[in-house]
């Protein structure tokens, strides 16, 4: 991440978010990464890169941060720190996740949230940014304990969310049990059954079909868009996903529905290669049912199945890789091994899985890359599916709610692969993803006057 890489109009302005925010090197990458994207406009349309639109684009609205008491089931008394930053309402309420992991903090929190505004903006739909999430770690935990944590949580969050303010869902470490835990405090405290407040719910209480599914199958329906614009698909690749979550289950399960073959998947402890392809049912049950581990379903799949614990998942040969993980997960040397393994499309169905160092490594290489902003956009794009049938006490069927997701993912595609033709950067998905969500929040904001 070098400074001369910016264009000069820039490089003070980001000088500054250094300066306003020392010790966040997550928030300084994603706000780097968009800046870099800039260049193109810099030249064009000058007016986009005034320090008067940009620096209010990096200073979320509101940031809270909050004291989360709870009791073990040994009765010992922990306390976690909560975090909610509202990011940006220029499009509608903040929407964005929230992750628990013991890596949480507030530059992962500031970062998610710069994210999910410009990705919230890519789908089309009227939902502004924020994340949300807690250092809690929920492996190991009961569910008593899971339940307690999320009630705490809930017990501050609650004042600051609403269906028109602020509508949490689920990342990391939180998904359909914890969604459930969070939403049922929400409504005693709130006394109120309103659905639009949370979305990943389960279906029985609001929930929308295709959103457990939808950030994997959105990201493997964007891979397949990106292959189609040059006469390919993935019928007959081979592929890699890592991460073994909620995302990178269900991208496995719609690339092989798409005739890909995903040979590997990762988890905290190590990876698995299996040759025959992932046998996702196995998968599944170990992992959402069991919350076991991948060790597990090395024992239990035999054959020529190998877990290793010692190397990188990136060193697996394949043609399409979907980081599917965390942030930071693919490093300039992951990038390196992917091109010797003959990688011909990345995309990234995490929040900025690859270091700018990897991208300029896929960039020089000729591969073809998407940003997780464009890609994964396919969760939060659902979500907005749900906050819809809410608002319409209404519940479609998962094929017409699939068919939509399928249409916002190519809509993404076609129009990233547009801007980034307009502004002189032709097939650059990163180029084309930023520039065309920064145009439609700096629009927005410029609109709305100075708030
Ligand atoms: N956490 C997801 C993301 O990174 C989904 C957010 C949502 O559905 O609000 O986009």
């Amino acid at each position: 991440m070098t400074l001369d890489a910016l264009h000069p109009n820039m490089q003070a302005q980001y000088e500054i978010v250094l300066e306003r925010n020392p010790g966040e090197p997550e928030f300084h990458q994603a706000v780097y990464e968009v800046m870099l994207s800039l260049t193109p406009i810099a030249g064009k349309r000058p007016e986009y890169t005034q320090w008067s639109v940009l620096k209010r684009m990096c200073e979320p609205e509101r940031q809270i941060i909050f004291r989360v008491p709870w009791v073990t089931d040994d009765g010992e008394v922990r306390i976690n720190r909560g975090f909610r930053v509202e990011f940006n309402s220029v499009l509608g309420p903040y929407k964005g996740g929230l992750r628990f992991h013991p890596s949480v903090n507030l530059s992962i929190i500031k970062f998610l949230g710069f994210e999910q505004v410009y990705k919230n903006a890519l789908t089309g739909m009227p939902i502004g940014g924020g994340k949300g999430g807690s250092d809690f770690d929920p492996k190991g935990r009961s569910d008593a304990e899971i339940m307690r944590f999320c009630q705490s949580f809930m017990t501050e969050l609650y004042r600051h969310i609403g269906e028109y303010t602020d509508v949490p869902a689920g990342d990391i470490g939180v998904g359909g049990r914890e969604l459930g835990y969070l939403f049922g405090q929400y409504k005693r405290i709130a006394n109120r059954y309103e659905s639009g407040v949370i979305t990943g719910k389960g279906l029985a209480w609001g929930g929308s079909q295709v959103r457990t599914e939808a950030t994997g199958y959105g990201t493997a329906f964007f891979a397949q868009r990106m292959l189609a614009e040059r006469g390919q698909s993935l019928e007959g690749k081979r592929v890699v996903v890592s991460g073994s979550g909620n995302v990178a289950l269900y991208a496995v399960e719609k690339v092989h529905q798409l005739g890909g073959t995903v040979v590997a998947c990762s988890d905290s402890n190590g990876f698995v290669v299996d040759e025959a392809g992932l046998d996702i049912a196995l998968l599944k049950e170990i992992k959402e049912v069991r919350r076991g581990r991948l060790s597990d379903y090395a024992a239990e799949r035999g054959g020529s199945v190998r877990h290793i614990t010692d190397g990188s998942i990136w060193e697996v040969p394949c043609q399409v890789a979907l980081p599917c993980a965390t942030q930071n997960e693919l490093p300039e040397a992951a990038a390196l091994a992917l091109i010797r393994g003959g990688v011909e499309l990345v995309a990234e169905g995490a929040n900025m899985p690859s270091t700018p160092e990897a991208i300029n490594v896929f960039d020089d290489a000729g591969v073809l890359f998407a940003p997780g902003k464009a890609s994964n956009a396919g969760g939060v794009a659902t979500s907005a599916l749900e906050m819809q049938q809410n608002a319409s006490r209404d519940s479609w069927t998962f094929e017409a709610t699939e068919a939509r997701l399928e249409t916002i993912m190519a809509s993404i595609h076609d129009r990233c692969i547009e801007t980034a033709a307009e502004f002189g950067a032709p097939g650059n998905y990163v180029v084309g993803a930023n520039l065309t969500a920064y145009i439609k929040v700096a629009d927005a904001m410029v609109a709305l006057g100075v708030i």
